[in-house]
C-alpha cells in the first residue's frame, strides 16, 4: 500500500492532501496517479462512483500545468452542474497550495458573461458541462487550442444525456498532441466507441469488474404486489429510523408524487427533478445534506450531482429501464468508505430485469420480507429508547420542570417509563395493527392481484399508441397522471402502433369515459371507449383487435368501435369543430414526435414536452 508521497506528487499537493484529511491513496488513485504523472498518455479509468477519481485526475493535472501561464490548460467535462461545481471546488481544495492557479466552473443556468470573465482572468483549468462549453466556444469566449489535458469524467452519463455530439465538437477543437482522460463508472460500447475515436493507444486501468457496483454496498430486494409499492416504501422508511435515503423513481411526475404524500404521511422528504427550478433544487439539495430531509425522492437525471458521503439507503422505488443505471443508483450509497443497502422494491413481473441487474453488477440480490406491522413498532420502540437514552438534557426545561415534576408525583418510574412509551408505540400500533402482509412469495398464485380478477375491470381502446410515443410504461403515467389514479389503479396496457388497450376498476370507468369526453392534446382529440376485450391472459384482445382494427391502423374512421356515438358527444364535438375534424385526423397519425429520446426518460410524453396536455372548453 503506497502513499500519496510514494504516486510523485509534489509538495503543494501533499500539503493540500494532509488539509484535506486524506490518508492514503484510494485503488483508482495509486493504480491512474503514477501512470498520468510520469506519461504522457490517454488513459480510460473505470471505476465505480465514491471511489475517489476526481483527485485521480485532479492531483495529476494539477501538478502537470503550469501556473504561471494563464492560458487554459486543462479541460474537465461533466455531466452536470452539480457536478461541475463539485468538481471545481475540488481541484480548488487540491490545490489550495499551488500559487496562481485559477479553476473554473462553466455550466448552464448561470451568467455566461461572469463565467467569460473569469475565464478570462486566465484560468489554467476549466471544468465544464458539455453544452455550455461548446456555447462558450462558438462565442469565442474561450480558448481551447492550447489545452493539453482534457479529462471525460463521468463519461457513460455524459452519452447517455446525450452528450455526444457536443464532446465530439468541443474535443475536435483541442490540439491533436493533447491527452485525454476519460473517467466512467460503467463502460457501455457508445464509452467505448468514444474512447476509441478519441484516442490513442490508451493505457487501462479497471477498479473491480467491469460494471461492477461498490463492494461497501448490499443488495436487497423485496417482493410486492405492483400497486403496494408505496405501503412497501413506507415500511421500509419505518423499520428504517434513522433513514437517510436517496428514492429512485422512474418519472418526473413519480418522484413529485411520492414526495409529496411522503411529506403527507409526515416523513422528512423532498423531491429532486428536472422541473423543478435550479434553485428550487438548490434548496432540497441544501436541506438533504443539513439533514432535515431524510429521504429524497429523485429521477436518475437529477440525482446525478448527489455527492452526499453518509448516505445509509438507496431505495429503487421502481427499477429503471436500462440496467447500467441501476450501478449509478446503488453508488450513491456507500461512499468514502461506509457501507450502505441498496433495496429494491419489485412487482414478479420485474424479475427478469432483476436477473439482468445481478448479470451487470456481478452480485446476487438477497430476498428481504416487508418488515409486519408489530416489527415496525418494535424497531422504533427500541430506536425511541436508544434515543432517549443518549439525548442530552436541555437545561432550558428547568422553568417547567416544577409543575411536570407535581403531575408526576404519584408515577413511580416504571409506570412513567411505561406511559412515556406507549405515546409513540400507539402512534404506529394504531396504524399498523391491522397491517396486511405486502411480501409476494414468486409462487403466488395471486399475481397482480385485482389485475386478474378480470369481473372487476373495464377493459378500454385508447387512440393513441406507438405512432405517439408510447410504450406501455408511457402510457401507463399519462393514464395515472391525467384522470388522478393511484399508482397500480391502471393495468394491462397493450400498446399497439396508432391504438392501445388499459384497463381500471370498474369503479372508475365513469370517471375514465368522463375525462376523456373532451379531451384534447395539441388539438387532438384523445378518444377512449370500452372495449369488450377483457385484456386477460390468452385473451390476446390486442391482436384481434389489430386484425379487426384495421381501418385505424391507416387512420380511417375513429368513431368509437360499435360505430355507434355514445350519446351526442361525437356530433357535438364535430359542430364544434366542424372545419377542423380532417386535420385532427391527419394530427393523429402524423404525430410522432411525442416520441423521446434515449436518455430522455424524464420528458414528458407529449409534443409539448413541458405544458400539460390541456382540456378543450364544450361549448354547451
Ligand atoms: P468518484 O468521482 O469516484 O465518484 P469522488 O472523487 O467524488 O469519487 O470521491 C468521493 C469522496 O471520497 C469525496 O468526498 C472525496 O473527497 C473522498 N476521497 C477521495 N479520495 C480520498 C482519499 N484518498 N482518502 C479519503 N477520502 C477520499
Ligand atoms: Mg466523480
Amino acid at each position: 500500500m503506497s502513499t500519496f508521497q510514494d504516486l510523485g506528487l509534489n509538495e503543494d499537493l501533499l500539503k493540500g492532501i494532509t488539509d484535506l484529511g486524506f490518508e492514503k491513496p484510494s485503488e483508482v488513485q495509486e493504480k491512474a496517479i503514477p501512470i498520468l504523472l510520469s506519461e504522457e498518455t490517454d488513459l480510460v479509468a473505470l471505476a465505480q462512483t465514491g471511489t475517489g477519481k476526481t483527485a485521480a485526475f485532479g492531483f495529476p493535472m494539477l501538478q502537470k500545468i503550469d501556473v504561471n501561464s494563464r492560458t487554459t490548460q486543462g479541460l474537465i467535462l461533466s455531466p452536470t452542474r452539480e457536478l461541475c461545481l463539485q468538481i471545481a471546488n475540488e481541484m480548488k481544495a487540491y490545490g489550495k497550495y499551488c500559487k496562481g492557479l485559477n479553476v473554473v466552473a462553466i455550466y448552464g443556468g448561470s451568467s455566461i458573461t461572469d463565467q467569460a470573465r473569469e475565464v478570462k482572468r486566465g484560468a489554467q483549468i476549466i471544468v465544464a458541462t458539455p453544452g455550455r462549453m461548446k456555447d462558450m466556444i462558438s462565442r469565442r469566449l474561450v480558448d481551447i487550442t492550447k489545452i493539453q489535458y482534457s479529462v471525460l469524467d463521468e463519461a457513460d452519463e455524459m452519452l447517455n444525456m446525450g452528450f455526444k455530439e457536443d464532446i465530439t465538437e468541443i474535443l475536435s477543437g483541442t490540439p491533436e498532441d493533447k491527452n485525454t482522460w476519460l473517467f466512467s463508472a460503467t463502460m457501455p460500447k457508445e464509452v467505448a466507441r468514444i474512447a476509441k475515436k478519441f484516442m490513442l493507444d490508451p493505457k487501462e486501468i479497471t477498479v473491480g469488474h467491469k460494471n461492477e457496483s461498490t463492494s461497501n454496498v448490499s443488495h436487497e430486494y423485496y417482493m410486492v404486489n405492483a400497486r403496494d409499492r408505496y405501503q412497501a416504501l413506507k415500511r421500509l422508511a419505518d423499520a428504517n429510523p434513522d433513514i437517510f435515503s436517496v428514492i429512485f423513481c422512474r418519472t418526473k411526475r413519480d418522484t413529485q408524487k411520492v414526495a409529496e404524500q411522503l411529506i403527507e404521511d409526515g416523513y422528512s422528504a423532498g423531491a429532486l427533478h428536472g422541473d423543478l427550478s435550479q434553485n428550487q433544487r438548490d434548496i432540497v439539495m441544501k436541506q438533504f445534506r443539513t439533514r432535515q430531509i431524510q429521504m429524497l425522492v429523485a429521477t436518475d437525471v437529477a440525482a446525478r450531482g448527489i455527492d452526499v458521503d453518509d448516505v445509509t439507503h438507496v431505495i429503487n422505488y421502481q427499477l429503471s429501464d436500462e440496467v447500467e443505471t441501476y450501478t449509478h443508483r446503488s453508488g450513491r450509497t456507500g461512499r468514502a468508505g461506509k457501507t450502505g443497502v441498496s433495496m429494491v422494491i419489485v412487482s414478479r413481473s420485474e424479475m427478469r430485469r432483476l436477473k439482468s441487474i445481478e448479470r451487470i453488477i456481478n452480485k446476487k440480490f438477497e430476498l428481504k420480507e416487508i418488515p409486519n406491522g408489530m416489527e415496525i413498532c418494535e424497531v422504533q420502540l427500541k430506536s425511541l429508547a436508544n434515543k432517549i437514552h443518549t439525548t442530552e438534557i436541555n437545561r432550558e426545561i428547568d422553568p417547567y420542570l416544577e409543575e411536570i415534576n407535581t403531575l408526576f408525583e404519584e408515577t413511580s418510574k416504571e409506570e412513567l417509563i411505561k406511559k412515556f412509551f406507549s405515546v409513540e408505540f400507539t402512534r404506529f400500533f394504531n396504524y399498523y395493527q391491522k397491517a396486511k402482509n405486502l411480501n409476494v412469495s414468486a409462487g403466488d398464485s395471486n399475481r397482480e392481484g385485482r389485475s386478474q380478477s378480470s369481473g372487476s375491470a373495464t377493459r378500454y381502446f385508447i387512440n393513441v399508441g406507438e405512432k405517439d410515443g408510447y410504450d406501455w410504461m408511457k402510457l401507463k403515467d399519462f393514464l395515472k397522471e391525467v384522470l388522478d389514479l393511484g399508482r397500480d389503479d391502471v393495468f394491462k396496457v397493450d400498446v399497439k402502433e396508432t391504438f392501445s388497450f388499459f384497463n381500471t376498476e370498474k369503479e372508475h370507468q365513469e370517471k375514465v369515459l368522463a375525462f376523456f369526453t373532451d379531451y384534447k392534446d395539441n388539438g387532438r382529440f384523445v378518444n377512449v371507449e370500452v372495449t369488450e376485450d377483457r385484456g386477460g391472459r390468452g385473451g390476446r384482445g390486442g391482436r384481434d383487435r389489430n386484425r379487426g382494427g384495421g381501418r385505424r391502423r391507416d387512420g380511417g374512421d375513429r368513431r368509437r368501435r360499435d360505430d355507434k356515438p355514445r350519446g351526442d358527444r361525437r356530433s357535438r364535438r364535430s359542430d364544434d369543430n366542424s372545419g377542423n375534424r380532417s386535420d385532427r385526423r391527419r394530427n393523429n397519425d402524423g404525430n410522432s414526435e411525442g416520441r423521446e429520446r434515449r436518455g430522455d426518460r424524464d420528458k414528458s410524453v407529449f409534443k409539448t414536452s413541458h405544458s400539460r396536455p390541456t382540456r378543450s372548453r364544450r361549448k354547451d
